[in-house]
């Protein structure tokens, strides 16, 4: 079971819809413990992607590059680097494959995972994106050494994407603005975690149907 690198648009187009369907749930949650921009700067990020994109038909780690370009560049707050940097990680990780196999897809995950935490000092539990980045990455690679075909890799993914997402809002933040709050901090999901969740579950659902 591969995924045809050709359909980078096919992928970049459920990830720029999943941003601009959710940019107000997003600000919301951010509004909460932060300055309520992150749907805003997300939205903004993913639709200039889909401008970018019209009328081209990149491979998956040509797409990719394009959004870590955009995001790096484009948007403002924190988490345009940290996401510039995931999918800088993912693009490279896939470059050059014409067809992308789970080991793959794997391999594209840990390399997300080790841009976004060689940018920041954050770490599993300081209620950010990684959160939601590494269970999945980890349920990724368990469920591959298993085993199990990419699809069910994917699936279980998505369940621990849920799951780390869902984790944040016990959790005291330990990085950024929300940080400043301490304890006042619990009880609500960190944005970025939830854009990740976001993100990664529209990912799969693009790959899903697409696998041969
Ligand atoms: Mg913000």
């Amino acid at each position: 079971m591969v995924l045809s690198a050709k359909y980078g648009k096919e992928i970049a187009d459920g990830l720029i819809q999943t941003i601009q369907l959710n940019k107000d749930y997003l600000s919301e949650i951010d509004g909460k413990i932060g300055d309520g921009d992150h749907g805003i700067n997300m939205n903004k990020g993913f639709t200039m992607c889909r401008e970018r994109l019209e009328g081209q038909s990149p491979s998956v780690s040509e797409a990719f590059a394009i959004i870590s370009q955009t995001l790096m560049e484009d948007i403002g707050g924190s988490m345009g680097p940290l996401y510039g940097v995931l999918f800088e990680g993912m693009s490279m990780a896939s470059e050059g494959r014409e067809a992308i196999a789970a080991e793959d897809f794997a391999q594209m995950l840990s390399a997300a995972v080790e841009g976004v935490m060689e940018i920041g000092s954050a770490q599993v539990g300081d209620k950010t994106l990684l959160d939601t980045l590494v269970p999945a990455k980890d349920a990724f690679a368990d469920s591959l050494a298993a085993g199990h075909g990419f699809d069910e890799c994917l699936s279980a993914m998505k369940e621990a994407a849920s799951a780390g997402w869902r984790s944040t809002e016990n959790m005291v933040a330990k990085i950024g603005r929300a940080s400043r709050l301490g304890e006042r901090s619990r009880g609500v999901l960190d944005a970025g975690a939830t854009s990740c969740y976001l993100l990664l579950t529209a990912l799969a659902d693009s790959i899903l149907p697409l696998l041969t």
